[in-house]
């Protein structure tokens, strides 16, 4: 879609703007953060009118609830430059959806879709100059909302923050991961917070994956908490298999983030010539997929990367391997597709784009 109304939120802009520091041929991602923030506060009950200002600290008191109680969502999408130098930002109404079922479960107040959508645009459309043009840059968006009130009770807070930073990011290739599918710990069990992109998840998940480090992986690949049987995802990522020429992936439950990178190659599959499949996929069947040849490819999904792939899956201390996906493999088919999409060289028919004309 092309939009139509400018949002109109107060800009105070920076004094000096730090782009010019920038080697944007060197974007480690996530390092540098771009001049501007948009910030908008929950008080009152309500959702106050965003403000965009330089970005920078922000005084906190250390009793901030958030950090002692974990009230802290939040959302990553990109923003490009298209074919015709138009702003295409990648799905933001699903973004936002998936950022209020966040929300919900964590007990905070959602954010009106509207309020949303002109917050992104706002600040992508004040930063345009820090979105990269070289092959396969981005801006990276980084939404956030935390708990901000300053009290030790256990309690729901009466204020929040929403804040959207941006940072220019580099093409992303990520080499072939070797992973270890994780029996012991759990990142995410049924009825928790699995589903929702909340912090917590996060820090919960930064020792199996230290331990799995020290093992001589790159990543776990999480199984269900209660049996350790079935495959849930990968480190922070969805994860895909293509299995006698059929796309599987696991079947969305609440254990689960609902990947938008996982929903667009889905839907993008058909067209490749793809029968996608999803379902419960037990550690057994992987193994039998590769004792019998029959799997031929593994890969995560997520906004960063788009498709990561993977060298080889660890079970019970067997090493199974997979060769290099080529230009072939429908991991590097489907994202060469995806790209082509947002770039504008290929027809947007499912509407994902949000277009930005300046
Ligand atoms: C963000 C995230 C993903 C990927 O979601 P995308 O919308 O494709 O970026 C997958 N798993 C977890 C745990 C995540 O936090």
């Amino acid at each position: 879609m092309i939009s139509t109304t400018r949002p109109t939120f107060a800009i105070e802009r920076t004094k000096k703007s730090r782009i010019k520091d920038i080697d944007f041929n060197d974007l480690e991602f996530g390092k540098y953060i771009s001049d501007h923030m948009l910030v908008a506060d929950f008080v009152n009950n309500k959702w106050q009118v965003p403000k965009i200002v330089p970005f920078g600290d922000i005084p906190m008191s250390p009793a901030m609830l958030s950090l002692h109680y974990g009230q802290s969502v939040f959302e990553g999408m990109k923003a490009f430059r298209n074919k015709d130098n138009d702003i295409c930002i990648f799905r933001p109404q699903k973004h936002s959806e998936r950022l209020n079922k966040s929300l919900v479960r964590m007990c905070m107040p959602e954010i009106p879709e509207e309020l949303f959508m002109q917050s992104v645009h706002a600040i992508v459309e004040t930063e345009r100059d820090w979105i990269p043009t070289s092959e396969g840059a981005s801006l990276y968006i980084r939404p956030i909302v935390f708990a901000f009130e300053p009290r030790l009770r256990v309690k729901l807070s009466d204020h929040f923050k929403f804040i959207i930073l941006t940072s220019p990011a580099g093409a992303y290739f990520s080499s072939p991961t070797r992973l270890k599918v994780e029996k012991t710990f759990v990142r995410a069990a049924e009825g928790g917070t699995g589903f929702a992109k909340c912090a917590g998840n996060y820090g919960g998940a930064f020792y199996p994956n230290q331990i799995a480090r020290q093992e001589g992986f790159d990543q776990v690949l999480w199984t269900d908490a209660k049996e350790h049987k079935y495959i849930d995802e990968v480190g922070v990522m969805n994860i895909m298999f293509v299995i006698d020429g059929k796309l599987i992936t696991p079947k969305l439950t609440s254990a689960i983030l609902d990947g938008i990178t996982r929903d667009s190659i889905l839907k993008l599959a058909p067209a490749l010539g793809m029968t996608v499949e999803e379902k419960r996929i037990s550690i057994d069947e992987i193994e039998e997929g590769f004792k019998k040849g029959t799997l031929t490819e593994a890969f995560g999904t997520g906004t960063a990367a788009v498709v990561s792939p993977v060298a080889s899956i660890n079970i019970d201390g067997v090493e199974y391997k997979l060769s290099e996906p080529g230009p072939q493999s429908f991991q590097q088919r489907v994202k060469q597709k995806l790209n082509n999409i947002r770039l504008g060289f290929e027809p947007d028919v499912y509407g994902w784009n949000y277009i930005i004309n300046v």
